[in-house]
């Protein structure tokens, strides 16, 4: 079923003056690398009256729709950010800037005093708060935050993924 949220929507309780980052993907924005989305109804519902910004940081470092599929070898997107890792496509591109322009995009423009917290599409070599696909393409994944969440992480927001709603509840209520 396909519902829409007002990115403007005040909210009701909480913090009524922040604002939730969430993955465009899991709002059912069609951005991710395959054309497709991540649509997730619960927390659609959960979000509905809370003011929300969707982010897409690999659209918004410059990457096309649909694009080939990307993992982090060497690390984490921490290591990333750091230059000690690198964000390679599956036909071998580095695309390690995109994706740290990408991230630094996704925020720009945002009092980080505004935002409440962050919601992220899990395993992301982007989005993944806590774990990442492992660089093997073989849909294994490990530890660490992807570039996007490491740049929040370094920030001190609060990320969660659409695999933790009962965390997120907690927070909203
Ligand atoms: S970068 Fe994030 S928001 Fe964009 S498609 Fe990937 S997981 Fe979704």
């Amino acid at each position: 079923m396909k519902q829409k949220l007002n990115p403007k929507t005040v909210l009701k309780k909480g913090f009524p003056d922040k604002v939730i980052l969430v993955s465009a993907c899991l709002m059912g924005k069609n951005c991710r690398y395959n054309g497709g989305n991540s649509l997730n109804p619960e927390l659609l519902e959960l979000l509905k009256g809370r003011e929300i910004k969707m982010v897409c940081p690999e659209k918004a470092g410059g990457l096309c729709i649909p694009r080939s599929p990307s993992e982090i070898i060497g690390g984490n997107g921490l290591n990333v950010i750091e230059g000690t890792a690198r964000v390679i496509s599956r036909n071998g591109e580095d695309l390690s800037r995109e994706f740290i322009e990408g991230a630094r995009e996704s925020i720009s423009g945002i009092k980080l005093e505004d935002l409440e917290m962050a919601i992220l599409k899990s395993r992301s070599p982007s989005c993944g708060n806590r774990f990442i696909y492992d660089g093997s393409f073989l849909g294994k994944a490990r530890e660490g935050p992807g570039v996007f969440s490491a740049l929040l992480l370094k920030k001190e927001i609060p990320i969660f993924s659409e695999e933790e709603l009962d965390k997120i509840k907690e927070m909203l209520a």
